[in-house]
């Protein structure tokens, strides 16, 4: 497989003679001032440097995503469909590229990243295909007037994006900006990079106009935070962790900005003893080890009925020691390395923690030994209770947690016993329990007898400290987008008579 990575070095190599700027006004600004080192997961070399933009270059990508918007919002709608669907197609045509670049500065696997990228172009698709009626409102007829509402996109908004799938995750919230007329300032993760890079230049190849869409890399407590300090930017898209969500809302109060966070997860597998157990262990498998167990989504919580607790965790744990781990070019591999030294030494912590607590490693527990890449074992915590903190933070790697429940209001207690509310996942052949479990958990998200299969029209998004807001469908011109009402007076209406 190492075609692909040579393909991957290839599209990087130009940040490897110099570092890797930012993408300002439809052109490639090279790096003033500092710059950080972007690390391979899968080998730990320092593939290039990366610049912390200058407050002057982020003042300038904020100028130009602003002289840009009177322009991108009042192109009509069915040109900007055209434009998007063709950074669709060019997507489509660089997915290989995109999902090598994946796999070599996000360590993500390639098996999952081949699809990933394709997601990207399908993102942009399904935001295109709406633009024209992006601005359609209600009519609300009154006895004395016709009101209409109708929207507009809000002006330049700051989308900040996380490492764990970074291409996806940015069309994931560029494409619907784009679509509802927004212009758009993204900052990359700065562990990885490079993929936010292609998409900002396949968008222009594409035939967006300049401005529109502008890429600044840097530091989030940088370039982050002068982005979501500047008052031309009107709205941020938010996806990382629920602390960062906190310290946005903080930077953005000076200038009122609109937010949209989708934050971390801490997500419940709920098996009940009367569900298909064998599709149920290969779902709660798939969630919590695939992506390197760095999925805001992830069952990381294994909550199984006491009555087939210890032969259902006795299975998993049987898989979870015969996972393969390795390089993440190489397509028989399931569990790739985790993205920084930095992320790995936390994973790493929850190892002692878990042995403090109580609970039991039932699988995994170390880091992989003979290799300079960031890998660790696939690891099982059992017996565990809610109240271990391996059991209540997110750990956000290829760790998971098992407790066992009494009943139907035990499972419920346990799963919404803690601080987030992304996803649950409820496993069950009894209907009438499965609609209780699903209205009574805390999760802005449920799926009942499957994985996480995410259908672009439903809304995404969490509850508690996972997040604010829902992405998909009509959701997300909501946030791109204010909403005007509008009132035409019916000629039958007599305003009130002062001072006569
Ligand atoms: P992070 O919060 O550390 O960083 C995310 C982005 O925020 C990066 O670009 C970073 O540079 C920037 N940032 C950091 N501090 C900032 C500041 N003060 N101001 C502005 N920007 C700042 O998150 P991460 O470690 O990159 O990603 C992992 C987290 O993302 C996990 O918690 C995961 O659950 C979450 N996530 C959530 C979803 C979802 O849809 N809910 C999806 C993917 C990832």
């Amino acid at each position: 497989m190492s075609d692909k990575r040579d393909l991957a070095l290839s599209a990087i190599a130009p940040y490897q003679e110099r570092p890797l700027g930012h993408f300002i006004a439809g052109r490639s600004v090279d790096v003033e001032g500092d710059s950080f080192d972007v690390l391979e997961p899968g080998t730990g070399q320092v593939l290039g440097q990366c610049g912390d933009a200058s407050e002057k270059q982020l003042n300038e990508a904020v100028a130009a995503a602003k002289a840009a918007f009177p322009i991108w919002v009042s192109t009509p709608p069915e040109e900007r469909k055209k434009i998007l669907n063709r950074v669709a197609d060019l997507i489509t045509a660089n997915a290989e590229k995109i999902a090598a670049v994946e796999c070599l500065d996000a360590g993500q696997c390639w098996r999952f990243m081949s699809k990933a990228a394709i997601r990207g172009a399908e993102n942009f698709r399904f935001f295109a295909d709406r633009a024209p009626g992006a601005a359609d409102g209600q009519a609300l007829p009154s006895a004395e007037h016709l009101n209409y509402t109708t929207r507009r996109a809000i002006g330049p908004v700051g989308v900040i994006t996380p490492w764990n799938t970074p291409f996806m995750l940015s069309t994931w919230k560029i494409a619907p900006a784009l679509a509802a007329g927004c212009t758009v300032v993204h900052k990359p993760a700065e562990w990885s990079p490079y993929s936010a890079r292609l998409l900002v230049e396949i968008a222009h190849e594409a035939g967006l106009p300049v401005g529109v869409f502008n890429s600044v890399n840097g530091l989030g407590e940088t370039t982050g935070k002068r982005l979501t300090e500047h008052p031309d930017i009107k709205a941020v898209a938010f996806v990382g962790e629920s602390s960062t969500g906190s310290a946005i809302m903080r930077q953005g109060a000076a200038t009122l900005k609109r937010v949209h966070f989708e934050l971390g997860g801490k997500n419940p597998v709920i098996v009940f003893d009367d569900a298909d157990l064998d599709t149920a262990l290969d779902a709660a498998i798939f969630m919590i080890y695939s992506l390197n167990g760095q999925r805001c989504t992830s069952s990381s919580r294994l909550i199984v009925q006491a009555s087939i607790y210890d032969e259902f965790v006795a299975r998993a744990v049987e898989r979870v020691k015969k996972l393969k781990i390795g390089d993440p070019f190489d397509y028989n591999t399931e569990v790739g390395p985790l993205i920084h030294p930095r992320h790995f030494s936390k994973v790493c912590s929850y190892m002692d923690i878990a042995r403090a607590d109580g609970a039991r490693i039932a699988a995994g527990g170390a880091p992989v030994d003979d290799t300079q890449g960031f890998f660790f074992q696939p690891t099982l915590f059992a017996d565990a209770s809610p109240a271990m903190r391996i059991a209540q933070e997110e750990i956000f790697g290829p760790v998971l947690t098992a407790m066992a429940f009494n009943d139907e209001a035990d499972a419920i207690a346990k799963a919404n016993d803690v601080q987030y509310g992304l996803a649950g996942y409820v496993w069950t052949r009894d209907l009438s329990r499965a609609l209780r479990v699903s209205d009574a958990l805390e999760a802005g998200m449920v799926w009942v007898n499957s994985d996480n299969v995410r259908h672009l029209p439903t809304p995404f998004g969490g509850v508690k400290a996972s997040g604010i807001g829902r992405d998909g469908g009509d959701w997300s011109f909501d946030f791109y987008m204010e909403t005007k009402n509008v009132a035409l007076a019916r000629g039958t209406h007599k305003p009130q008579r002062l001072g006569v």
